[in-house]
């Protein structure tokens, strides 16, 4: 007995391949998503890397520079002295002053503060004579050769070893020296010269370096024009710089994923490389390595121009590879799978679960437990269908989203082709998720129906509107026929009558080639009867009791050439049935079809408010500085949202839940907040609630728009009854975010 009853239990095996068509299907569309997905956020990643890159560099560029600022105010104060003293400074005011700015510690990089005299021919010997009685009897100025202008470092402290080997050298008699002591004597601006090696330096650590010079005049001279600036010219205050020194000193570490080089001048000759930050840190990379990214800047200051080359190195590569996108990858297979088989297990279940209460009944023989069983299967695939469905909206936000500014930014075609398909297929998941959903609903009998009056001849023409384009684009005459006693505003839901006509529709367009559709509605007593005609290719007599059943369809591979999910009509029925109405079929092969549905005529027995969420409004109320509070626990969602709002350039106040919502709306002063429902500690209702109870008798209140994945009516309902002005149900797209904000600020 046992062997007789397993064998009659439906199982996996007795489930024909043909069933697998519609799971195989929803695996192939989700993993080319998951696939484009992931490239998508993998270039975003690599801008974003590159902005990073790029952010670095400019901060390296900007931390030397302003050093270099800093160390010019050293000088400006050495010259000073001058000033105070009347002229006459000494060895021992200088040495102070030096000492007391403790170069080592406030100045690293710094060789020292000098003083070099500016002395006509005649002036040299008294010059000599008088260092000479200071103590430095071997003192003279080098080199020696006979010329009409000396200068002569005559202090550089610390007057340390490695200084006193510049004690007396005439920097002028050097071209490169010389250019830059002319220009400040020129100009009477601080200068710096191209890349040199200064005579400090010994054969041990060789670097090259630079030198700055302020030109110090005569205290009592004019300094306005070019001669009389000639005519004052006492001197120069400078400073030698040992270019590894400066920049190590500066950036305390050198960053371990860039190279960076400077040139002196605006192109880069090996000769006039002044710092490489390779050759300093003794790194060696492999021959054929290429930098991911360059970034080249130069800068002019002090009279000089400096070219800044910034590569990355293998370790950004690394970084760069750590944070690409793997998991996104992982995540979308996985959503990929589940999402496939839960197809599968809708196309399955129901079936299944009628069999198997059907071999209850014949094996046990309990009818009613073989029920309740079969009911209680059916309930926990709606639920489990529900929540994937709703888990799977928030991804498809962002996916659509990323896909949608991609769109925006990317104008390499190639890029645009394989997005504009991304886009296509994301819309066509985002369908089947909301089919998926819906029938889960309508089986469960869990749909809330709205009962508003509206108005019939706007719905037809609507959904009639949104597929004029298709009617034409495949030739087939389009007709509304409404019939003169059909009332013109009833009661009922609009949005799912809209539903069902659109479905019907859609269908006799896909399936008529040539000749018309025709739309027509006639009051039959205390009902209306909606008819929708064909001249298409009609269904097969042994199809026709099938067709409203889930995933049927009469021709699979038609579904290649129409597109389709099999669901819609069994949508359809379970909506007119929920709304105490009947629909049926008539069809002649060849010929056509004829789908009939009727409605009760009802009298408005629901008086809730509308809830206004759905409503269009046209986009353009100017471009008002709004400023944002975007409450949002989810990241990705956080980031997406962000960057619709960076477009209209409102700046946005980041929270990450009620509580730090309301903290932060209690100190800034916001137009718009953007609450998510679902977030931990508190969520987006009670947040609302509390701020509209903080905000009292305020005159003007702030705008708060929800944002859910969950677009049950009842959930809509209590959004509206926390004190949301509106609801936006994900996923959504920019235009319908800008939309809704302006219709509610211009409110
Ligand atoms: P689909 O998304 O595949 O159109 P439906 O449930 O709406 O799913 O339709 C199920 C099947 O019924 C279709 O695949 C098609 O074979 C058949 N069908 C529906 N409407 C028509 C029609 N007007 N003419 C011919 N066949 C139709």
């Amino acid at each position: 007995m046992p062997k007789a009853a397993v064998s009659s239990v439906p199982n996996a095996h007795s489930f024909s391949l043909r069933h697998l068509w519609f799971p195989l299907l929803v695996l192939v569309i989700s993993l080319v998503i998951t696939f484009f997905f992931w490239r998508a956020i993998e270039r975003m990643d690599v801008e974003r890397a590159e902005q990073i890159f790029q952010a670095k560099a400019e901060e390296i560029v900007s931390q030397l520079i302003r050093r270099l600022h800093d160390h010019e105010q050293v000088l400006l104060g050495a010259n000073a002295l001058f000033h105070m003293q009347g002229g006459a400074v000494t060895r021992s005011d200088w040495q102070r002053y030096v000492t007391a700015l403790k170069l080592n510690e406030n100045h690293p990089g710094i060789l020292g503060v000098g003083y070099s005299a500016w002395l006509s021919s005649a002036q040299k010997d008294l010059h000599i004579a008088s260092v000479r009685d200071e103590g430095f009897p071997d003192y003279s100025i080098r080199p020696s050769e006979e010329r009409s202008i000396y200068t002569a470092i005559i202090w550089l402290e610390p007057f340390n070893w490695r200084n006193q080997r510049a004690f007396g050298y005439d920097m002028y008699s050097e071209p490169v020296r010389r250019r830059a002591m002319d220009r400040a004597r020129d100009t009477g601006a601080t200068s710096i010269t191209e890349v040199i090696t200064l005579v400090q330096e010994t054969k041990e650590d060789k670097q090259r370096g630079f030198l700055m010079y302020a030109p110090s005049y005569r205290w009592d001279m004019p300094t306005r024009t070019l001669e009389e600036r000639h005519r004052a010219l006492r001197g120069f205050v400078y400073s030698p710089i040992r270019i590894n020194d400066f920049v190590s000193n500066t950036l305390t570490t050198l960053p371990g994923s860039i190279d960076f080089e400077i040139y002196s001048g605006a192109d880069s000759p090996p000769s006039a490389l002044l710092f490489s930050s390779k050759t300093l840190a003794k790194r060696v990379l492999p021959d054929d390595y290429r930098p991911t990214f360059v970034y080249d800047k130069v800068v002019e200051d002090y009279g000089v121009y400096w070219r800044f080359v910034f590569k990355t190195l293998p370790a950004f590569d690394a970084e760069l590879r750590r944070e690409k996108s793997y998991a996104t990858l992982f995540a979308g297979i996985l959503s990929s799978i589940l999402l496939s088989a839960l197809a599968f297990v809708q196309a399955r279940s129901r079936r299944q679960a009628l069999m198997i209460a059907e071999h209850m009944l014949i094996a046990k023989k309990a009818a009613e437990e073989g029920k309740v069983v079969a009911e209680q299967a059916s309930q926990a695939k709606s639920d489990f269908l529900s929540t994937v469905s709703h888990e799977i909206r928030t991804p498809m936000t962002v996916f659509m989203g990323a896909v949608e500014q991609l769109l925006l930014i990317d104008k390499d075609s190639n890029h645009r082709q394989l997005l504009e398909l991304a886009s296509q297929a994301s819309r066509r998941l985002y369908i089947l998720v909301n089919e998926i959903l819906d029938f889960s609903k309508i089986e469960a009998k869990r749909v809330d129906l709205d009962e508003n009056w509206f108005n019939l001849g706007n719905c037809l023409s609507e959904a009639m509107g949104m597929l004029a384009g298709k009617a034409k684009e495949r030739g087939v005459d389009f007709e509304l026929e409404i019939a003169d006693d059909v009332p013109e505003n009833i009661v009922g839901d609009q949005y799912r009558l809209g539903q069902i006509l659109l479905n019907l529709i859609g269908n006799a367009i896909k399936f008529t080639d040539q000749g018309e559709v025709r739309v027509v509605v006639t009051n039959i007593g205390d009902k209306l009867m909606f008819t929708v005609r064909d001249t298409g290719i009609g269904i097969p007599e042994d199809k026709i009791d099938k067709i409203f059943e889930t995933f049927s369809q009469v021709d699979s591979s038609s579904t290649r050439r129409h597109g389709g999910t099999g669901l819609g009509l069994a949508i359809s029925k379970g909506l007119v049935e929920l709304m105490g109405g009947e629909i049926g079929v008539q069809s002649k092969l060849g010929q056509g079809s004829q789908f009939v549905f009727t409605l009760p005529l009802k009298h408005k027995v629901f008086t809730g408010g509308d809830l206004g969420v759905g409503d269009d409004a046209a986009h353009g109320a100017g471009e008002p500085d709004v400023r944002v509070l975007l409450v949002e626990d989810n990241p990705m969602i956080r980031e997406l949202v962000s960057m619709y709002l960076s477009r209209r350039s409102w700046p946005t106040t980041i929270a990450v839940n009620g509580s730090d919502a309301i903290a932060k709306w209690q100190t800034g002063n916001y137009d718009l907040v953007l609450m998510d429902l679902q977030m931990p500690d508190m969520d987006g209702l009670e947040a609302t609630r509390q701020i509209r109870q903080l905000e009292g008798g305020r005159e003007k209140k702030v705008v708060i728009i929800g944002l859910t994945a969950h677009a049950s009516r009842n959930v809509l309902r209590e959004c509206i009854e926390s004190g949301m002005n509106e609801v936006l149900v994900k996923p959504f797209e920019s235009a319908r975010l800008y939309a809704v904000v302006d219709q509610h600020l211009a409110k």
